[in-house]
């Protein structure tokens, strides 16, 4: 192979071969082909785009750059969930153990946060003692034993994504079509869950901006899915506000288990009840209905997929009692409310203000290395549509002593609108 004449072909808009993809990614990954050939490759998919064969080749051949996990061995049908990721999205905590009750085994390998995106392995980590980086073998354990397990990506899953999406983060090619499907896909397909759901989010606060952009990813996963052998499944959601009223990964944990014992905001529950159903469908354990939405919010509501959550924490080494008992995980040393400035309606809570306010506060991070607050970030707030008197607090801020809250606070005062 000979890398420019490859780069050339893509740049010029012609279709590369499968064996083309596959040597070019084979020699990314063993370190014989540089960044810098790799990053012109990258832009010239940026504006050239793939055909789906070629896409379908190249989330392949990154998914077998390292280990692919076989789980056929696994007692119950095997099914996951990826979201594009969002604020305040926490549903990957309920869904799971809700999934494992109903008939389904829950293999989830997740993310840490990202920019102002939350991470499901640093919410997890705030549960004192959860282990995030369980080997392979107690992870099969602990699938097959429990039904769910989460843990973190390993270095040996898609090590070929690993480098890529590092240089597209540098280099400008992070929002293209092609390589966002194969970056996703082949970390989702590794993990070997036969059926795979995804929650494409749509709107100011995520990666795909608008509907046709939303939806053309959500075709792009489900396609390249299925030529790949599993069965898929999309919806897309509204990410133009956080979702649910807890936003902070050891408040959003709370927030879970008050959904997992059958209370917490609507739009988690629903979010969560739409998912597993259309995980329970697609897997062809269930069909979907009012009987089955019914049994979910039931499954909910009766501490059964709480139990199961509890189950799950313990496996994994964690404070399983944090379910009976909320006061067990991280608490801010400094909890305040910030009132509303006004009477009216609330006409919008700004997602990515918030995001922001909220990594400002220590929940999320800045550099790759930051230690993450667990206890900090927002509580109670107030969703768009509901009316608040001047001096009723929009949301508790928390956050530890040393934290200089202003420019925070500034932020949430932005994020809400408030019509009289
Ligand atoms: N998430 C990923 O894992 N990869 C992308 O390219 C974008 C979002």
């Amino acid at each position: 192979m000979v890398p420019q004449w490859l780069i050339e072909k893509k740049r010029d808009g012609g279709e590369l071969t499968d064996g083309e993809i596959r040597d070019f990614i084979r020699a990314y990954t063993d370190g014989t082909l540089p960044d810098y050939q790799m990053a012109a490759f990258a832009m010239a998919v940026f504006f050239r785009g793939m055909t789906d064969d070629e896409t379908t080749s190249l989330t392949d051949a990154m998914m077998r750059s390292g280990d692919v996990l076989d789980m056929s061995d696994m007692p119950l049908p095997t099914a996951d969930k990826h979201s594009t990721g969002g604020i305040g999205d926490k549903i990957s905590l309920p869904l799971a153990p809700l999934a494992a009750v109903m008939g389904l085994d829950v293999p989830m390998i997740s993310g840490r946060g990202l920019g102002i995106t939350g991470g499901t392995l640093d919410k997890l980590e705030s549960i004192p003692g959860y282990d995030t980086r369980l080997s392979v073998e107690r992870f099969r354990e602990v699938v097959a034993k429990v039904g769910c397990s989460i843990i973190g990506q390993t270095a040996t899953l898609a090590p070929a994504d690993k480098k890529l999406y590092s240089l597209r983060d540098v280099t400008g090619t992070v929002p293209s079509l092609p390589l966002i499907t194969a970056s996703i896909m082949s970390k989702k397909l590794a993990e070997g869950a036969e059926t795979l759901v995804f929650d494409v989010k749509c709107g100011r606060a995520a990666f795909a901006q608008t509907r046709a952009d939303a939806e053309a990813l959500a075709a792009s996963l489900q396609r390249v899915g299925r030529l790949l052998g599993r069965k898929t499944a999309a919806l897309i959601s509204g990410m133009d506000r956080p979702l649910g009223r807890c936003v902070g990964n050891a408040l959003e944990v709370r927030e879970s288990i008050e959904v997992l014992t059958g209370g917490g905001p609507d739009d988690v529950r629903d979010l969560t009840v739409d998912l597993v159903a259309l995980m329970l469908s697609t897997s062809g354990v269930r069909a979907d209905g009012p009987e089955l939405r019914d049994e979910l919010r039931r499954r909910l509501a009766d501490g059964t997929a709480a139990a199961k959550f509890a189950e799950m924490v313990a496996a994994q080494g964690g404070d399983a009692s944090c379910v009976e008992n909320l006061s067990r995980l991280p608490q801010a040393e400094v909890v305040r409310d910030i009132a509303a400035p006004a009477s009216g309606a609330i006409a919008d809570v700004d997602a990515v203000k918030i995001g922001r306010a909220a990594l400002l506060l220590g929940a999320g991070r800045c550099a790759v290395t930051d230690e993450i607050d667990h206890a900090a970030g927002f509580s109670d707030l107030r969703q768009a549509g509901e009316k608040v008197v001047a001096g009723e607090p929009l949301l508790k801020l928390h956050a530890s002593r040393k934290t200089d809250t202003a420019e925070a606070e500034r932020l949430v005062r932005e994020a809400f609108v408030i019509e009289a």
